[in-house]
């Protein structure tokens, strides 16, 4: 194939069995959510320019160099998707949601960003994401983080850490990001050039640098808890005690501070040491002021987003990807006569069995067909052979065991089968 008709760089086509993956991961989340009381949103793949802009903040990664732009044929600037929280804060405006009372949405599906691919870290990757809107309390908090708890808890993903800060508000925010700036002003010139425009812009994104220069003044610069004001205090102690009465492990780290601007107060990570450097699973946190800076009442708010990629990739590395189950059946003729006696079956087994019913309409062999069963991972055969035919039965190979039953072929066979199955 010519290469430029290849996949776009940094995305990823998603075929059997790895399919099969995702589809489990994401009927897990649907339930999930569910018992927790979340409905999902489905948001459309581009937006205005202006909600991302606007939405995610000017001196974020995504604004400043990640967003996939265009203008329209109608000289529109529209962006794909580069998260999910602007849209469904967008969505929730404009149908009215938040006059309804508290909102609590999920979504999942596609992200876009112009990023350098890598090893989990693609231009079209996928979220997970939920969004508890309405609660300013800290219970809330600590039931979004619990909903993700449970799902890397029930893949038992290992070396998972929870990382917990609070970033303060707008009383005591100021107050540190001076003091950040007292600290990093002095050794200015030996910080990467990201973290020289950031010492500017929004101080505290230089502690979420990811350049090797920065690491040491990093890790001695002050930490938000020194600096909470008596509020945000009283607020991160209650997610904390919210999070032990939930049974959740936490490590307090206060240099989580989280790439996007809205955030207020919480913001924590799950982490997966299964990862090397892209080895953050889950983020998320409170943004109490978004809504209302995107022209909305003030509405407190609290997510996380979940990348997809990521949690497989952690899955699979934990080596916990159980082999896939045999199961259904590979129905088998021999010869033509077969063939059209079988297809009854067949269809009436798709329609009634709930298993996966494989067939080959080609004229394989028996070895031949036999083998496709293997392919498919098939729990059983079904063979009709030309004698078979003659003698009105039909022969059910267990795959496992590699023992042989004759069943009677024909109406009854139907039946026979209902009851092997109990
Ligand atoms: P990073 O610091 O790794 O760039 P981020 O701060 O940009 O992450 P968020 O915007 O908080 O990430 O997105 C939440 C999650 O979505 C990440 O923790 C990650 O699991 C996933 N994610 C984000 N960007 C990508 C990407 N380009 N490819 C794959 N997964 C991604
Ligand atoms: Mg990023």
């Amino acid at each position: 194939m010519p290469s430029k008709l290849a996949a776009p760089r940094g995305t990823q086509d998603i075929f059997p069995p790895q399919s099969g993956r995702w589809q489990e991961l994401e009927a897990h989340v649907h339930t999930l959510t569910r018992s927790y009381g979340y409905g999902e949103i489905r948001t459309p793949i581009f937006e205005s320019t202006e909600l991302f802009v606007r939405g995610v903040g000017e001196t974020s990664d995504i604004v400043e160099k990640e967003m996939y732009t265009f203008d329209d044929k109608g000289g529109r600037s529209m962006t794909l998707r580069p998260e999910w929280t602007a849209p469904v804060v967008r969505a929730a405006l404009q149908h009215g949601l938040f006059t309804e009372g508290p909102q609590r949405l999920y979504y999942l599906g596609p992200i876009f960003r112009y990023e350098r691919p890598q090893a989990g870290r693609y231009r079209q990757s996928h979220q997970f994401g939920i969004e508890c809107a309405g609660f300013a309390q800290p219970e809330a908090d600590a039931e979004v983080i619990s909903l993700a708890w449970d799902l890397l808890q029930a893949y038992k993903i290992a070396g998972v850490t929870l990382k917990l800060n609070s970033i303060g508000d707008e009383n005591c925010r100021p107050k540190y990001r001076d003091a950040l700036r007292a600290h990093f002003l002095p050794h200015r010139d030996s910080l990467s050039a990201d973290s020289q425009r950031r010492l500017e812009r929004n101080p505290l994104r230089v502690l979420d640098s990811k350049a090797s220069e920065d690491r040491e003044l990093v890790a001695s610069a002050p930490a938000f808890e020194d600096f909470l004001c008596p509020e945000c205090r009283a607020h991160f102690d209650g997610v904390k005690r919210a999070l032990d009465a939930d049974g959740v492990a936490y490590e307090a780290d206060s240099h989580i501070v989280r790439g996007l601007d809205y955030y207020t107060r919480t913001v924590f990570e799950f982490r997966s040491d299964a990862l090397g450097a892209q080895n953050t699973i889950c983020a998320g946190g409170r943004y109490d002021g978004l809504v209302a800076s995107l022209g909305g009442p003030d509405v407190p708010a609290v997510g996380f987003a979940l990348g997809l990629e990521r949690f497989l990739w952690a899955v699979e590395s934990a080596g916990t990807n159980e082999e896939a189950r045999r199961e259904g059946v590979q129905a088998i003729a021999i010869g033509a006569q077969a063939l059209q006696a079988l297809l009854p079956l067949v269809a009436a087994l798709r329609r009634t069995s709930g298993w996966p019913i494989f067939i080959d309409y080609g004229d394989r062999k028996l070895l031949a067909q036999l083998k496709l069963a293997d392919r498919n991972n098939a729990r059983y055969a079904l063979i009709l052979g030309e004698q078979e035919l003659a003698e009105g039965q039909i022969v059910l190979r267990d795959l496992v065991t590699r023992t042989d039953r004759p069943l009677p072929f024909g109406k009854d066979t139907l039946e026979a089968l209902g009851e092997m199955r109990e």
